[in-house]
């Protein structure tokens, strides 16, 4: 199963209940018949052959109900949650289709919902590693791209035009360096509105 942490998937019977961090991978529902209609059972977790969590679920056509008990941290009170993640489906090239998650929160899709807190959402809602990763790496480069606008005499600012090339400056080094000033900006501004949307998309969802 992969996934956050350790999170190899078995099949006991007790209490459902699930703690943090257990990831729901849609391939897997697939490979267990899991996406047709009418299936229940219950969905565990385990880490080195200890138990770690486990969910109640009822496949429906367009998605998947999860019923757990959740509590946060060891001592909080536990609550009951229900949940309901809906697919979305795109085009194979070859014919058929895709099933995919729509994150409860962003209803972006995705293939694998985690549960970092109270619901199974994705990775990005959650803020989990590669996002965070990802982020601090475009900084970095922007950070770089400042660097060489005023080793060229120019402004930091990615806003203002681009610094002409110094005196004595070999055109391919201009060239090399400002291709690398483009590409960081683009990434940056890229991402920043891809969070921008995210962000968007949440609002309009809070309102309606
Ligand atoms: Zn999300």
């Amino acid at each position: 199963m992969g996934g956050m942490g350790c999170g190899s998937w078995t099949r006991l019977s007790s209490k459902a209940t699930v703690e943090s961090q257990n990831t729901i991978n849609i391939r897997y529902l697939k490979e267990q018949g899991l996406l047709t209609a009418g299936r229940s059972g219950e969905l565990t977790w385990s880490c080195r052959g200890e138990r770690s969590g486990a969910i109640d679920y009822l496949t429906k056509e367009n998605g998947i109900q999860l019923t757990y008990n959740y509590r946060s941290g060891n001592r909080g009170e536990w609550q009951a949650v229900k949940q309901f993640v809906h697919y979305e489906y795109t085009a194979c090239h070859y014919g058929g289709q895709r099933t995919w998650f729509s994150c409860s929160e962003c209803h972006r899709r995705v293939s694998a919902i985690h549960c970092a807190g109270k619901y199974f959402l994705c990775r990005k809602c959650y803020g989990l590693n590669y996002q965070s990763q990802y982020e601090s790496y475009i900084d970095h480069q922007l950070y770089k791209a400042q660097e060489i606008r005023v080793k060229l005499g120019g402004s930091a600012s990615s806003t203002s035009l681009f610094p002409f090339k110094p005196k004595g400056m070999h055109w391919k080094t201009y060239t090399r360096l400002r291709f690398k000033v483009i590409k960081s900006e683009m990434a940056f501004y890229n991402n920043l509105n891809n969070q921008f949307n995210h962000l968007a998309l949440r609002i309009k969802g809070k309102k309606g």
